[in-house]
Parts: structure tokens; C-alpha cells; sequence
């Protein structure tokens, strides 16, 4: 199995390069994805995470209000690494399981949009970063319904793109058009999974 770490900023093109490689054959999982999951109604998760913060933090229909959580560790770092503890175990859980429910010779996409902030470099084989212009990135997202501010306020709160290049294997450059993008997801699986996963 050949594991690879995709990451990049948000708006970068991640989910982009994951349907891209997907398509290939990867297997990709999404870390996104399993956090929204294991807090879903019904689950020991999110259990704990009202047990820790309290009913302020359900909707009127008993889900995870975001929202109100985010309120809640925006600015309580205490009440963070809280949340991180109870969610970030249940993640690598899930995360394992899935990797171990992987056909043999699997090539695994892990998409991890805070690979470098949570320090999960080393997991992999193999680390790919999507890159794209912090100003083609807020113009993105504002066409995904994200408005401006919000958007540059998430950027700048992640990892920058030195940080990351820094753990990166290889770099994607998503400055330009989707057809660019898809050139290079071929060049990188042309020189650097087909070689290894046959
Ligand atoms: P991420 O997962 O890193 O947040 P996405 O893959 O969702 O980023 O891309 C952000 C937005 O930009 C999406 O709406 C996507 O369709 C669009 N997008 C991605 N790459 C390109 C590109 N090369 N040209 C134009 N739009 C793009």
C-alpha cells in the first residue's frame, strides 16, 4: 500500500486533486468527513462532546451546532485542546480502520486539510501539497458561497504555504486552469505512484 498525505490551504484545490486521483483508483479518505461523522446524532462522540460542553452546543434537533461550539473554543484555548482530545482519537480510529479495510496494494489518499498544523507529516509515504495564490484562492471561495472576509480570515489562520511546503514531497501549483491541474495530477502519478503501485 502506498499511503500518500494530500493537504493544502483551504481553497487550494484538495478536494479537487482527491476526485482527480480518485478517479485513478486511489482510495481516498477524507479527514473532513470522519470528523463531521463520528459527532453525528446517535454517536458516542458527540455524547462526550455535549458531556464536555454542555447542551448549548446541539441544535434543536440534536445535532452538533458548529457554530455555537466554535463559539464556545474560538478564544479558550483550554476548551480547544479539550475538543481536540475527544475528537482527534475518535478520527485516527476511524481513520485506521478504513486504511485497514483497504484492498492490498491500495493506493491511499488521505486528505487532511490540517496535515501541518496537527504535525502528521510523517504518516506518510509520501506528502503532496496543492498550492494555489492566496488571492485566486478568496476569489474560489467566494464562488463557493464563502463570503470574502470569512474567507481570508481562514487562510490566515492555517499553516502557510512555506510551512507546508516545508513537509511537502511535491507541490501542485492550482494557479491556473482545471485542465493544468489535471495535467499535473497525471505527471504526479505517472513519476511517483504508478512506479510504486505497479
Ligand atoms: P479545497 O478542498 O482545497 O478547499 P476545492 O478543491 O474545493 O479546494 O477548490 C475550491 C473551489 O475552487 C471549488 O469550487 C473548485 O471547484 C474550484 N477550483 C479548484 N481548482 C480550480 C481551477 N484550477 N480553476 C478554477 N476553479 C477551481
Amino acid at each position: 500500500m502506498l499511503r500518500i498525505g494530500l493537504t493544502g490551504g483551504i481553497g487550494s484545490g484538495k478536494s479537487t486533486v482527491a476526485g482527480l486521483l480518485a478517479a485513478r483508483g486511489a482510495v481516498v479518505v477524507d479527514a473532513d468527513r470522519i470528523a463531521r461523522e463520528v459527532v453525528e446524532p446517535g454517536t458516542p462522540g458527540l455524547a462526550q462532546v455535549v458531556e464536555a460542553f454542555g447542551d448549548g452546543v446541539l441544535t434543536a434537533d440534536g445535532a452538533l451546532d458548529r457554530a455555537a461550539l466554535a463559539a464556545v473554543v474560538f478564544s479558550d484555548p483550554a476548551a480547544r485542546a479539550r475538543l481536540d482530545g475527544i475528537v482527534h482519537p475518535l478520527v485516527r480510529a476511524r481513520t485506521a480502520e478504513l486504511v485497514a479495510a483497504a484492498p492490498e496494494g491500495a493506493v491511499l489518499v488521505n486528505d487532511v486539510p490540517l496535515l501541518v498544523e496537527t504535525g502528521q507529516a510523517g504518516s506518510y509515504d509520501l506528502v503532496l501539497v496543492v498550492e494555489a495564490d492566496p488571492e485566486i484562492r478568496v476569489r474560489r471561495l467566494v464562488g463557493r458561497g464563502m463570503s470574502e472576509e470569512d474567507a481570508r480570515a481562514r487562510i490566515a489562520a492555517q499553516a502557510s504555504d512555506e510551512q507546508r511546503r516545508a513537509v511537502a514531497d511535491v507541490v501542485l501549483d492550482n494557479s491556473g486552469s482545471s485542465e493544468q491541474l489535471a495535467g499535473q495530477v497525471a505527471g504526479f502519478w505517472a513519476e511517483h505512484v504508478a512506479p510504486v503501485a505497479g
